[in-house]
């Protein structure tokens, strides 16, 4: 018979969510039991997510710019992609952050269990051991798992996920990639730049459908003529292993039913929150019909002393919420004042080229709330510093509050939107109106400096006598 152990909290996952709700824990006082089965500390972000994938992403484009030598003015060989040394590098750079984030959860201020654990009740929890652990409260942030959707046959088959596409050495000659979501676009751009024939298949009518459309065609024009194949409005129909090596797969499209076969078939269907073995329904906690744990905007579930944060809660898969909700959660169970989530004011990235970024409320959101609302738009192709860089594809989109100017939300997709983004953000964060954007110094010529064209466009209809 195992000992309990007493703790002020216990944390369940020590990713993104999970080490930031410990850290605040640990910041007022608090004794934290921090739970974390992996072989490898780190979470997602730094171990299987953004970062490894952002830095193979980034490598692919910097292969991309130099293959286009001849745009720009110069000659030489045509590069190509060497991905053991590529992937090689990725470790290297990955290694330094998963080692310091190691050190951080291992430095003393959290008792450490490298253990699974699972609910006993809404105080306990016990570890792969037996192990008892009790506290006050509770947080669960064992985040995600790759979702493999109920298709005939699609179990049965060798699919990859992110994580085998994070860890190639070669070079898959050709790959079928499944989903047009974020993780599917970035990686799928990723395959066929570093020298893949990429076939993707997707069933809504454009990739990336929860971001506006002209951003989704921005983007599905440049994949396109880079030679990705997009396969849009697809129903997948049947899946088969033909041999070792070999899958073959049969899809509806327009109508008619096509059949392809490959030796590298990516799955990319979205993530399902990681919840089924932690034995929730012991201490009462729900979930919704998506799969996440149901919490309040303090991240509270329908048991009140067990808190969710991060991908197991969503709806958002995204590092800064995960942080966000994490640290909220902490607050909320230490009773301290503590504001309630808002994803008014969102911000999401996607790492393709172009990128794309949005920020606060979309149009969609304004009109359902009947917020009156004025929107001004520019394109990339009409823009000094993206002609002489040649990055003419997309645009960005200002909407701003009729009666306010108050910045409510904005697009941008383009070269390097996920940094351009950033100017905009600061201003749906801080509740400025167009004006007061307009009195900063927007330098020249920069990427930037496309945001001035729909803030003077707003700015002259929100101030002119109608
Ligand atoms: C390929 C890819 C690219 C991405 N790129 C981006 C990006 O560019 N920007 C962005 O914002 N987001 C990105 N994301 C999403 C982001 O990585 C996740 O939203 C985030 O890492 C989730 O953090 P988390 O703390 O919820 O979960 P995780 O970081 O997954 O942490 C969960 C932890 O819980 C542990 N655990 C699970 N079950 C148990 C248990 N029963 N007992 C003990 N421990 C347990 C796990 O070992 C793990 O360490 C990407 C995701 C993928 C897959």
């Amino acid at each position: 018979m195992f000992m309990e152990q007493s703790f002020d909290f216990i944390v369940l996952g020590g990713g993104s969510a999970g080490y930031a709700a410990a850290r605040t824990f640990n910041e007022h006082g608090a004794t934290v039991a921090l739970v974390d089965g992996a072989e490898e500390l780190g979470g997602l972000c730094i171990l299987r997510g953004c970062m490894p994938s952002k830095t193979l992403i980034y490598s692919a484009e910097v292969l991309h710019l130099a293959q286009k030598g001849s745009t720009f003015g110069f000659e030489g060989e045509m590069p190509k992609a060497n991905l053991a040394v590529m992937h090689a590098r990725k470790n290297e750079v990955i290694a330094e952050f998963a080692n310091y984030r190691k050190e951080q959860i291992e430095d003393g201020r959290f008792t450490l269990f490298r253990s699974h654990g699972r609910l006993v009740d809404s105080n306990r929890v016990e570890l792969s051991d037996g192990t008892i652990l009790k506290a006050g409260k509770i947080l669960i942030s064992t985040g995600s798992t790759v979702k493999v959707p109920n298709l005939s046959g699609l179990s049965e088959v060798n699919y990859k996920t992110s994580d085998d596409v994070l860890e190639l050495d070669s070079v898959p000659p050709e790959c079928i990639v499944l989903g047009g979501g974020v993780v599917a676009c970035e990686l799928a751009q990723f395959l066929s730049r570093v020298g893949s024939q990429v076939t993707l298949l997707q069933r809504s009518p454009r990739l990336l459908k929860d971001f506006p459309e002209p951003a989704s065609e921005a983007l599905q024009k440049a994949m396109i003529e880079e030679g990705i194949k997009l396969e849009l409005g697809v129903s997948l129909k049947k899946f088969n292993q033909l041999d070792e090596n070999k899958t073959h797969v049969s899809y509806e499209i327009n109508g008619k039913l096509k059949q392809i076969e490959t030796t590298f078939l990516f799955l990319a269907l979205g993530r399902s929150p990681f919840t089924s073995s932690l034995n929730l329904e012991k201490a009462g906690v729900e979930l919704l019909p998506t799969g996440h744990i149901n919490t309040n905007a303090f991240q509270q579930t329908s048991c009140p002393d067990v808190y969710a944060a991060g991908d197991c809660a969503g709806p958002h898969e995204i590092v800064h919420i995960a942080i966000k909700q994490g640290e909220t959660a902490a607050l909320h169970a230490l009773g301290k004042k503590v504001k309630p989530i808002n994803y008014d004011t969102l911000l999401t990235v996607v790492f393709t080229d172009p990128q794309l970024a949005v920020v606060g409320l979309s149009p969609a959101q304004l009109l359902k709330r009947g917020i009156k609302f004025l929107s001004a738009s520019y394109p990339f192709d009409d823009h000094g510093k993206s002609i002489l860089m040649n990055a003419k594809y997309g645009y960005v989109t200002i909407h701003a509050e009729k009666e306010t100017g108050r910045v409510l939300g904005a697009e941008c997709a383009g070269k390097d939107a996920g940094e351009l983004i950033h100017s905009l953000s600061v201003a749906v964060g801080i509740q400025a109106t167009v004006d007061d954007l307009l009195q900063a110094d927007w330098y020249h010529p920069t990427l930037s400096e496309i945001w001035t064209y729909p803030l003077e466009d707003l700015a002259e209809e929100i101030h002119s006598p109608d």
